[in-house]
């Protein structure tokens, strides 16, 4: 669904992505593990269209994200994205927020609209939630609402960038819940992760970036409990 080749990007005299290969079929669940400043939220942002690349090609489903072509915006509407900040609307309820981009972007019918989001909000626990006020919740609650958001656009494939690294430790657990039963449903899903032990349990692929390249990649058995790269291995020792 996802092929990604030599994927390079500067911001001025600092390479922050040097050549990148990654492909995604449908289906797989992979993981981007490294330092910070490795560039993994880059990668992700030129995914979604978010950044420019300066060089190579992004594919989603043989589309080229960079041909003039191709209709981006079209595009966009079947990638999701969730953040590290939830992006929800405070002042609006829960079920407003799922609402708004089913009724602007896809011009649905309220009632219509409503019983997408209520049906994605029952999908991440927060149905009961549905009418409380985004600054009312807590932030597993908002990240859980962002989530259920996401996915009302019906997301072909969704896009993660360390959902769980604003929250309370305490909060952790129930945002990573809902993320492990969508990656059990069989949702494509490129996650950005400091969460070893998820990374581990829900990917088919663990991909570690470090200054701007892929250092290494495989199945978690292999990244995480034989890997073969020593920067990898480095890596990993600071989270035991
Ligand atoms: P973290 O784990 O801290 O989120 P990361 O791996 O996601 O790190 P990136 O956010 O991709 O790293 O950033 C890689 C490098 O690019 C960093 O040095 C960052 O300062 C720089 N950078 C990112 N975005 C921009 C920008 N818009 N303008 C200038 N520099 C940027
Ligand atoms: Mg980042």
């Amino acid at each position: 669904i996802l092929t990604i080749r030599n994927l390079r990007k500067s911001f001025g005299e600092l390479s922050v992505l040097k050549g990148i290969d990654l492909t995604v079929v449908r289906g797989e669940v992979v993981s981007i593990i490294g330092a910070s400043g490795s560039g993994k939220s880059t990668l992700l942002r030129c995914v979604n269209l978010l950044e420019e690349p300066d060089g190579g090609s992004v594919l989603f489903d043989g589309e080229d994200l960079s041909d003039p072509r191709t209709d981006l915006r079209a595009l966009r509407e079947r990638i999701g994205m969730v953040f590290q900040g939830f992006n929800l609307f405070q002042h609006k309820t829960v079920l407003e927020n799922c609402m708004l981009p089913l009724t602007t972007v896809r011009r649905m019918k309220r009632a219509e609209a409503q019983q997408v989001a209520e049906q994605e909000l029952e999908r991440v626990g927060m149905y009961e939630f549905r009418d409380a006020h985004v600054d009312e919740i807590s932030g597993g609650q908002a990240q859980r609402a962002a989530i259920a958001r996401a996915l009302c656009m019906r997301p072909e494939i969704m896009l993660f960038d360390e959902p769980t690294s604003a929250l309370d430790p305490e909060k952790v657990g129930e945002v990573l819940n809902v993320i492990k039963a969508l990656a059990d449903s069989g949702m494509t899903m490129l996650i950005v992760t400091h969460e070893m032990q998820f990374a581990d349990d829900v990917s088919d692929r663990v991909v570690f970036m470090d200054a701007g390249v892929i250092c290494e990649e495989g199945p978690p058995s292999v990244v995480f409990r034989n890997p073969r790269q020593p920067r990898t291995k480095e890596f990993l020792s600071r989270y035991h």
